[in-house]
């Protein structure tokens, strides 16, 4: 047994958020913070608002827009579209482009959390999820008094499509690690790997931006999709390389689709011990993926870390 977690941290802000992805306890916000802006796909304008919840209580959005403010769960269970974003619905409530709000969240170990939205898309910010970071570090973390549920994965687990694929193997901890390979010189063949242990979320992925192809932009946009995209939230990359530089780390966009693989697998409700490593992968994928680990953990027990 670890020893027993105080009830409540005020980490105030000097280590705000200290003790998150790596302690065995379940952990909150110590108080609500709030953020404000433009979504990717619908160009609306919401502001979400974090808050503390119990334990066992998981991540949640409430649409308080809504009549009877309905509750949609950050689970697998509530997972509807997957194109170009991670969409979910519990009825006809939806919430979109979840993933770096969710990132965030997991990346710094927030267990727990209700995340109150006033219309249907998350704002995309500066299309990365520092100011998420900074939101969740200024109202600092809780810790609670409850074991964080864990799970060991025993043997490989894998979705593929074509050569895209992400697959899980048994590890002696938690890693990720992304590759993406395009024609465009500019961004080619990048690999980047993730291991909470070593690197903190905040600096080495939580920065890394949304990007897209010039080439792809206009078609998108007559489809009806990013009419909240613009040069100041996403990466735009040409034939003759970056339209918007300069970027914030020379592999910026596989680091960015790693930060969205952490988001869609923090569906599951937990970070399983596990090597996970996607490839030319798509949120699609990544669910698809959440999908056959939470199948793969329903089959069998879950452990708490305090064993
Ligand atoms: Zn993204």
């Amino acid at each position: 047994m670890p020893e027993e977690p105080p009830v409540e941290i005020g980490l105030g802000n000097t280590h705000p958020l200290t003790g998150g992805l790596g302690s065995p306890w379940q952990h909150t916000l110590a108080t609500a913070v709030e953020q404000s802006g433009v979504g990717l796909h619908s160009g609306i304008h919401t502001t979400v608002r974090l808050c503390p919840a119990s334990v066992h209580q998981g991540r949640f959005f409430v649409r308080v827009d809504l009549p009877g403010q309905p509750v949609i769960p950050a689970r697998v269970s509530a997972l509807h579209e997957t194109q170009l974003s991670t969409e979910l619905a519990i009825a006809a409530a939806t919430v979109r482009t979840v993933e770096h709000l969710l990132a965030a969240l997991a990346g710094l170990g927030v267990d727990n959390v209700r995340i109150e939205i006033n219309g249907p898309e998350v704002p995309l910010l500066d299309g990365s999820a520092r100011l998420w970071v900074e939101a969740i570090a200024q109202a600092g973390l809780a810790c609670q008094s409850a074991a964080r549920s864990c799970y060991e994965l025993d043997a490989p687990l894998w979705v593929q499509d074509g050569d895209a694929f992400v697959v899980g193997m048994p590890a002696s901890e938690l890693r990720f690690t992304y590759g993406i390979d395009f024609d465009l010189e500019a961004i080619g063949n990048q690999w980047q790997s993730w291991s909470p242990s070593q690197m903190p979320f905040q600096s080495a992925i939580a920065p890394a931006r949304t990007f897209g192809l010039a080439d792809q932009i206009e078609q998108l946009q007559r489809a009806g999709l990013i009419k909240g995209g613009s040069l100041d939230n996403a990466l735009v990359c040409g034939t003759q390389g970056w339209i918007n530089p300069p970027l914030r780390f020379s592999n910026e966009p596989v680091r960015h689709k790693l930060l969205d693989l952490v988001g869609d697998i923090s569906l599951v409700g937990l970070f399983p011990q596990a090597h996970i490593t996607a490839y030319k992968a798509s949120h699609r994928l990544h669910t698809a993926f959440a999908h056959q680990l939470s199948s793969r953990i329903d089959q069998q027990s879950k452990c708490t870390m305090d064993g």
